[in-house]
């Protein structure tokens, strides 16, 4: 898929307050810091569309993109910064929580891990959420050029098999480095098919 034109729209601190009209979203997902807006920034092919937060868990809103007036880029606040407090985190989750539950046009979501970590059991408690709640979903490894291309095999392997515990089948997975510009293509090719 090209990117012909990408904007910001709007910041919302509940899902009702976000846009509403019939377009596509599809809406990202992750710690804070695994590389959220990095990965927007790649998608998109725009340097600071998504500002690159130097401090974790900068990004506190759902932040709407408009992609070539026909689809949302949806960056959600990101989960597990131990720096601020239990209510602050508490109500993040339910902003995204109630997002993702009852915003009607959600079509897909990009659930982020960094592929340098073992499998984060956070990670994998999200992901079971959105099972548990039908919500498709795809997983993208981030920053796959801080390591080796073994190290980041054995990454995905363990990951996977934490989610057989519980899954049957697997969700689809790509591999990303926004600096190295990998996995643009293939998320992007994705991404079509469903926009
Ligand atoms: P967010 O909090 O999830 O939005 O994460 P950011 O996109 O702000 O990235 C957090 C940090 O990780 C920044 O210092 C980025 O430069 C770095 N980062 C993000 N993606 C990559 C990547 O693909 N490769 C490398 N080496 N660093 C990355």
């Amino acid at each position: 898929m090209k990117i012909k034109t990408a904007s910001f729209l709007s910041s919302s601190t509940d899902y009702q307050q976000c846009v509403n009209d019939r377009k596509p979203e599809i809406a990202l997902m992750g710690r804070s810091n695994v590389g959220k807006s990095s990965l927007i920034n790649l998608l998109l092919d725009r340097k600071k569309l998504a500002k690159v937060a130097n401090t974790p868990g900068k990004t506190r809103l759902i932040n709407h993109f408009l992609i070539n007036d026909a689809w949302y880029l949806v960056d959600l606040p990101g989960y597990g910064w131990a720096r601020v407090s239990k209510a602050a985190q508490k109500q993040w989750q339910k902003m995204t929580a109630n997002y993702v539950l009852y915003k009607k046009n959600l079509a897909c979501v990009l659930a982020l891990a960094d592929a340098r970590l073992p499998p984060q059991s956070i990670d994998i408690a999200h992901l079971q959420w959105l099972g548990e709640n039908q919500v498709p979903f795809v997983v993208v490894f981030t920053k796959v050029d801080k390591q080796s291309k073994q190290k980041t095999k054995m990454h995905v392997a363990a990951f996977q098999e934490a989610l057989l515990k519980t899954w049957e089948v697997l969700p689809k997975f790509f591999i990303a480095s926004a600096h190295d510009k990998i996995g643009r293509e293939e998320v992007l090719a994705y991404l079509q098919g469903i926009v």
